[in-house]
C-alpha cells in the first residue's frame, strides 16, 4: 500500500487514527492474493484472506481509504439502494428475502469487527432513523410492514418519538432501523487495513514457530520442524552406513524460498559442512567405542530421571541430549524377544 502525503485538512483527516508509512511497491512480491485498491471491499477482503492463512496484498493507488470509503456519511445499514417492490417483481420474494438478510450480515460483520477488535476511533453510533417530513404515520406504518415481511428489523416511530430526539417542527413519525450504526468510516478502513496487516504478520509468526523441534516415531523416524530436508541413514554392513540428504521442494513456495533451502543445506548438510560432518564423527565414533573391550557394559543412563509423559501426543518427552531413545530402541527389542519366547 503506498500512503502518500495527506490531502486537505478535512474533518475526516482531522480526526483520523495515526498510521504507519507503507511503503511502494518496487520489489518482487510473490503471493498468494492481490487485492488492487485499498478501499472498504478490498480491504475487508485482504483481511478475510490474511485470517485465512493466505498471504496477500493491497495494491492502492493512492492513499488506504482516500476514496469514497474514507469520505462516506457513515451509515451502516440493512438493505438496498433498490426499492423493495422492483426487487420483488425483479427478483422474486424468496430471493429479495435472501438479498435482504445478506445485508443484515454485512451489517453485523462491521459491528462485530468493531466490537471484537476494539478498532480505535471508530465510535459506533447504534440506531438510525428515515425521517418523514411530511405527517404521514399510516404510510410510515405500511412500509415497516412490507419491511418485516421481507425480514427487516425495523419499528415505527411516531411523531412525538421522533421530537424527543430531534427537537424539529419539520420532522415527523420515521422509520427506525434499531441494529443499524453510524460509523467514523475512514477510521473503520484504516482499522481494517491494520487488521489484515496484523492477521498476515500473526499467520506468518504461527507458521514460523515450530512446535516441536525434534519427534522420533519409533523404531526409525525422525521429524525436526526446522529442517526442510529428508536424511535416510542406511546401514550397509555392521561398520559401514550411508547417510543420504535430500533437499524438500516445497510445492507452491516462492523459487528464492527453495533456492534458500538449497543454499542451507550446503551450509548444514554437504559434506563440507558443520552439522552434518560433527553428525558423521559421532557415529563413527560411537562404532569405535562399541568395538572397545576395556568395559562390560554401554551406559545409556543419560536422562533416565527426567523423562516425561506427554499424554496429547501419547508419548514420552526428554531432552534431545538425553539418552531416552536408545533406551526406547533396547526396551522395545526386549518386547519382542519376550513375544517370540
Ligand atoms: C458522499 C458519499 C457518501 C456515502 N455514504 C455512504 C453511507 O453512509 N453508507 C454506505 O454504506 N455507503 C455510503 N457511500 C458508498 C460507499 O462509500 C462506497 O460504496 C464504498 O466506499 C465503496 O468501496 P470500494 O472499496 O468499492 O471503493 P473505493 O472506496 O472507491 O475504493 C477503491 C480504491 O481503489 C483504488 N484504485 C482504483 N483503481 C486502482 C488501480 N488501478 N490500482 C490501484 N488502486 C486503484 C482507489 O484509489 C480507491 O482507493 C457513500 C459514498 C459517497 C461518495
Amino acid at each position: 500500500m503506498n500512503e502518500g502525503d495527506s490531502t486537505a485538512g478535512s474533518w475526516y483527516e482531522a480526526t483520523r487514527v495515526a498510521t504507519p508509512q507503507r511503503p511502494r511497491l518496487n520489489f518482487d512480491l510473490d503471493v498468494d492474493v492481490c487485492v488492487i485498491g485499498g478501499g472498504l471491499a478490498g480491504l475487508t477482503v485482504a483481511r478475510e484472506v490474511a485470517r485465512r492463512g493466505w498471504s496477500v496484498a493491497v495494491l492502492e493507488a493512492n492513499r488506504v481509504a482516500l476514496a469514497a470509503s474514507g469520505r462516506n456519511t457513515g451509515f451502516v445499514l440493512p438493505g438496498f439502494q433498490e426499492d423493495i417492490d422492483s426487487m420483488v417483481e425483479r427478483i422474486g420474494l424468496d430471493h429479495t428475502k435472501q438479498l435482504w438478510a445478506l445485508s443484515e450480515q454485512g451489517l453485523d460483520y462491521v459491528r462485530r469487527t468493531i466490537h471484537e477488535t476494539g478498532m480505535p476511533g471508530v465510535d459506533p453510533v447504534p440506531g438510525w432513523l428515515h425521517v418523514s417530513k411530511t405527517d404521514n404515520g399510516d404510510a410510515i406504518r405500511s412500509e415497516v410492514e412490507r419491511l418485516r415481511w421481507i425480514g427487516a428489523n425495523v419499528e415505527a416511530w411516531s411523531t412525538m418519538r421522533v421530537r424527543e430526539v430531534l427537537p424539529n417542527q419539520r420532522y415527523f413519525g420515521a422509520l427506525h432501523f434499531p441494529g443499524a450504526i453510524h460509523i467514523h468510516p475512514l477510521n473503520y478502513a484504516l482499522g481494517l487495513a491494520a487488521l489484515a496487516e496484523k492477521a498476515g504478520a500473526e499467520r506468518a509468526n504461527d507458521i514460523l514457530t515450530p512446535r516441536l523441534h525434534n519427534s522420533l516415531i519409533y523404531p526409525n523416524m525422525s521429524i525436526m520442524g526446522l529442517n526442510i530436508h529428508v536424511r535416510v541413514i542406511k546401514p550397509i554392513a555392521v561398520d559401514r552406513t550411508e547417510v543420504t540428504i535430500y533437499p524438500i521442494r516445497l510445492v507452491g513456495a516462492p523459487e528464492a524460498m527453495n533456492f534458500g533451502n538449497i543454499r542451507l543445506l550446503n551450509v548444514t548438510h554437504s559434506a563440507a559442512s558443520f552439522v552434518q560432518t560433527d553428525d558423521l564423527e559421532s557415529f563413527v565414533r560411537a562404532q569405535k567405542g562399541l568395538q572397545s573391550t576395556m568395559t562390560d557394559w554401554v551406559d545409556i543412563s543419560r536422562g533416565l530421571a527426567a523423562e516425561e509423559p506427554d499424554r496429547e501426543r501419547n508419548a514420552t518427552r526428554e531432552l534431545a541430549t538425553h539418552e531416552m531413545v536408545v533406551r526406547a530402541q533396547y526396551k522395545a527389542w526386549l518386547g519382542y524377544m519376550h513375544e517370540a519366547a
